[in-house]
């Protein structure tokens, strides 16, 4: 596959981690990034119009490119933001444990929006405890559903999430069900959605199926341009009148810096790659809008100006055509297809998706919350007795280094 741009060595992924875990205060520094509002000017994007569209039957209308605030941290970002015209931040409960939240709602408060902007946030449970009975399941999600209104300072969400679904029965567990509706009627919460990162199609037609759910939040890129079962799912819960918001669009990128070759990574580094994924996911007319996770005013100067031009400059096209991106691009598909390939049927989907979280996010709270859901048996444990991995993936996906990598982070 030609010259290949080096994978990190130990030492540097060590070196990359400890970073990124002081930057979410896991280390006791403070991470705080360095305002630089004001360093682009509004004309960057006169000339045009942002492109809005509106949220299937909630009738919401925004831009098509929004904010996924989970992984940032800086309130002059939220605020730069609306600045330029994001209409909707997306957050959740679970996001640096209540801090993502607190810093939104901040931010919030101080521009005086609240009634201009659309506020997304989720409730979640580990997957571990979700064999709780449904009277449970319904206490634990009014109670988390009030305590994410005091941190967000606001009498209501606009979009109420159950988050991360993959099964029907969780779908549609009447606890759940109860409860979202209960906040519904109480106006704490405008709409009701879900979220998906696995077994995305079969989710989102019963979700289609069954009419309760206004919104559905997916995993959707690149990386899935062949997958006409979700493709479909999620054309079939749009003309049911769901809305569909996309995440995880710029398909998390290590696979960019571990496999494509690096003459042309340098090629495509910054706007090209980011704007081109981001604009195949917005060229399906039936995905509302994204909510890339952009953590920098620079991310958001390369995100942002998508809302304005869903065309493909020619640097682009190539990059979308180029056989060495499509060969390199490994992202995780949640498909649970390599577990039986490995001898202790460990759970690798969440460990890659814990993966993700640490080395292409450095998001450590997130890293640490989605490996501690995983029971202990089927987790980074079962890997010690392991001296080589043996488990393979449809995708691509060096999973031994990936294993590997978490391991040196968390064993
Ligand atoms: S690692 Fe590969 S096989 Fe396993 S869930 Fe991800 S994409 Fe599927
Ligand atoms: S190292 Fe690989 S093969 Fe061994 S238990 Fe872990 S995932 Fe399975």
């Amino acid at each position: 596959m030609g010259s290949k741009k080096k994978a990190f060595s130990r030492r540097e992924f060590i070196s990359r981690t400890l970073s990124g875990m002081a930057s979410v205060g896991l280390l006791g520094v403070s991470g705080k990034a360095i305002s630089s509002i004001g360093r682009e000017q509004l004309g960057q994007y006169s000339g045009k119009e942002i492109i809005y569209r509106t949220l299937g039957r909630t009738g919401i209308r925004m831009p098509v490119v929004n904010m996924g605030v989970m992984n940032a941290d800086n309130p002059a970002l939220v605020k730069r933001s609306y600045e330029i015209g994001v209409r909707h931040f997306d957050t959740a409960a679970s996001y640096q444990r209540g801090r993502n939240e607190e810093m939104l709602g901040n931010a919030i408060k101080e521009l005086n929006v609240r009634d201009k902007i659309t506020i997304g946030t989720k409730i979640y449970i580990p997957h571990q405890q979700r064999g709780m009975p449904p009277e449970q399941a319904k206490e634990t999600y009014l109670n988390v559903a009030e305590e994410s209104l005091k941190r967000l300072q606001t009498d209501y969400v606009d979009i109420l999430y159950s988050h991360n679904v993959s099964n029907i029965e969780y779908l549609n567990n009447p606890g759940i069900q109860a409860a979202l509706q209960l906040l519904k009627k109480q106006k704490k919460a405008r709409f009701i959605g879900f979220t998906t990162h696995s077994n995305m199609a079969e989710c989102i037609n019963e979700a289609a199926r069954t009419g309760f759910y206004d919104v559905v939040l997916t995993t959707f890129n690149y990386s899935m341009s062949d997958n006409k079962e979700v493709k479909n799912s999620i054309k079939n819960a749009a003309s049911k009148g769901i809305g569909i918001i996309a995440m995880k669009t710029q398909c998390s990128q290590y696979w960019y810096r571990e496999n494509v070759p690096s003459a042309s990574q340098k090629f495509y580094e910054g706007k090209i790659m980011h704007k081109a994924v981001l604009k195949w996911v917005l060229r399906h007319e039936y995905i509302t809008t994204a909510v890339p996770g952009y953590t920098t005013f620079q991310q958001m100067d390369e995100d942002f100006p998508v809302a304005y031009d869903l065309e493909y400059t020619p640097e682009e096209k190539k990059f979308l055509k180029d056989r060495n991106v499509k060969l390199s691009m490994g992202y995780c598909q949640q498909c649970y297809r390599c577990v039986p390939t490995c001898p202790n049927e460990v759970d690798i989907p969440t460990l890659m998706r814990t993966h993700m979280y640490a080395a292409c996010y450095s998001n450590f709270y997130q890293a640490r919350d989605t490996l501690d859901g995983i029971p202990s048996g089927k987790s980074l444990q079962a890997c010690a007795s392991c001296s080589t991995c043996t488990a393979s993936c449809v995708n691509r996906i060096d999973i031994a280094k990936r294993i590997d990598e978490l391991k040196t982070i968390y064993t």
